[in-house]
């Protein structure tokens, strides 16, 4: 579909653009027909000039539906930047009855609203004394319980949406997996053929996935390869503070960034950063919803993200300039069991989606492929094998067959009662006795010395593979018990390979003392 030449004059007068990007201008085009459309883009695409154009352009006011008020603000202001006449209807907002006026007299081009003040009938009334030209719903995949967010407010939208059937819709997101598309459509009652999806591929920006030995010294070498401005993401509030004083210390500035904060102290940080050239950041996931700031440089995770869907969005806001950047995840065997562990606490019915998540991530971290492959095959696109801008493809790693290994440690765990942790089973299996061993009568056992000094090595390694695929799983107390297909493996009836990793840090660190 091609823009009717208002919709190129409006790109030019009102937003400075020459031209449309990728797959927007299809977009504006369905959306100007007055048909119904959800675009998945990735971040930095341009999303919001989907609607914001057709809001210009359009008669009447084009409603926002988005999950935060920040959010909210932030795309206020760049719209009023340009000119357009926005506003939002929040509770943060203290002129909520001249902005209700202006929308009744159609002086509005844009709206934004979150989904709980959509759904309620005061503001189904407005809407129908009000005209309305366009549903825009932002992050559209927290309608769905398949996507990675759901919020149950996005479900009490589409009695509105209903209640004005010659209002189109446009849904927004920038991650849904073929599953999470399919449910945006059907929760919010959008043709099939309204579905526009832009490539994922974000080419400039170099993958790379590494089990994590020593965390500081680890990101204080990342610190050292790239001065540019970088996110580090930290799973908890306590590890921000911590690694942000740590990193600190050798001279780059770094701040923290996590809910907790103060919110002057959040929104000076945040501001420091964007205007920042070398700045670091560490913060939670709550970092970087909404922030324009082109030329992040790097983007490290300090544990696993959620899922695959997660590790995209937060290492797509590195690079948005299109020059090269680097995302660097650095994880451990807790991590998985963490996750597994919390799945427990997962409702019943979502258990399951969660846990393919978590499997599909585990895939991601665990494999010898290219990395980039498996991010776009996971969102539906039919990537070549090898892209050349990952840790895989730049130093290709091998895959060993290490079923036999892992018989050996599983039978181990089995042996020993499924309560003790690596370090004691690694003794065990290697045939080193102490007291511990001897008075527990481990050194009887069948197990006792049969890993070879060769195998030893390998069992950090295997370990940490079972623990991310689930066949190991830590127990309350710290130790090791069996879990997913653990007793197939024993029985032989499911092979393990592990990755093996060449010694990348051990050579890089021989380059950098030459
Ligand atoms: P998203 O919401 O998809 O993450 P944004 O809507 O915030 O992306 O847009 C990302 C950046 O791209 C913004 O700085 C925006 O001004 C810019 N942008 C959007 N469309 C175009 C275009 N057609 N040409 C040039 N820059 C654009
Ligand atoms: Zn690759």
């Amino acid at each position: 579909d091609t823009a009717p030449p208002e919709a190129l004059t409006a790109l030019h007068d009102t937003f400075g653009f020459p031209a449309f990007r990728g797959v927007q201008e299809h977009v504006v085009a369905r959306v100007l027909e007055g048909r119904s459309t959800l675009t998945i883009m990735p971040t930095g695409a341009g999303k919001s000039l989907t609607y914001q154009l057709p809001a210009v352009m359009l008669r009447g006011t084009c409603v926002v539906v988005s999950p935060l008020i920040a959010l909210m603000h932030d795309q206020l202001r760049s719209a009023t930047a340009n000119g357009i006449r926005a506003a939002t209807l929040t509770s943060a907002d203290t002129d909520r009855m001249a902005t209700m006026d202006a929308f009744r007299a159609g002086e509005l081009d844009l709206l934004y609203v979150a989904p709980e003040r959509a759904s309620q009938q005061h503001f189904r009334d407005l809407l129908s004394s009000a005209p309305v030209s366009l549903f825009a719903i932002d992050e559209a995949h927290c309608v769905s319980e398949w996507g990675h967010d759901f919020r149950p407010d996005y479900r009490l939208l589409r009695p509105l949406l209903d209640a004005f059937p010659d209002v189109p819709r446009l849904a927004l997101t920038a991650t849904a997996d073929q599953h999470t598309r399919a449910d945006i459509l059907a929760q919010l009652g959008i043709a099939d053929d309204g579905l526009i999806v832009a490539g994922f591929d974000r080419p400039n920006i170099r993958y790379a996935i590494r089990p994590r030995d020593s965390l500081q010294r680890q990101l204080k070498a990342i610190l050292d390869e790239n001065p540019g401005p970088g996110i580090i993401y930290a799973p908890t509030r306590a590890k921000v503070e911590q690694l942000a004083e740590a990193l600190g210390a050798s001279g780059r500035r770094v701040l923290p960034y996590h809910a907790g904060l103060d919110p002057a102290i959040r929104a000076r940080n945040q501001a420091a950063f964007v205007a920042s050239e070398d700045m670091v950041m560490v913060a939670t996931v709550a970092f970087g919803m909404g922030i324009d700031k082109p030329d992040v440089r790097f983007v490290a995770h300090a544990g696993i993200p959620k899922s695959i869907e997660g590790y995209y969005q937060e290492t797509g806001r590195a690079g948005r300039d299109g020059d090269p950047a680097v995302a660097v995840m650095l994880w451990g065997a807790e991590d998985f069991a963490r996750a597994r562990q919390r799945l427990a606490e997962v409702e019943d019915h979502r258990r399951a989606s969660e846990r393919q998540r978590l499997d599909a991530l585990a895939g991601l971290v665990e494999t010898a492929q290219c990395r980039r492959a498996i991010l776009l095959r996971h969102f539906g696109e039919h990537p070549p094998e090898t892209c050349g801008n990952c840790d895989n493809c730049l130093e290709p790693v091998g895959v060993t067959d290490a079923t036999q290994l892992a018989r050996k440690l599983l039978s181990a765990v089995y042996r020993t009662g499924q309560s003790f942790g690596l370090g004691h089973l690694e003794k065990v299996l290697t045939g080193q006795g102490d007291d511990r061993i001897t008075q527990r009568g481990h050194d009887q056992l069948s197990v006792f010395g049969i890993v070879t000094a060769q195998e030893a090595p390998m069992l950090k390694s295997i370990a940490r593979a079972l623990q991310a695929r689930g066949s190991l799983v830590p127990t309350e107390h710290g130790g090791l018990a069996l879990g997913g297909n653990a007793r197939e493996i024993l029985k032989g009836e499911a092979a393990v390979e592990v990755v093996v990793a060449p010694p990348r840090e051990r050579r890089r660190g021989k380059q950098r003392g030459a």
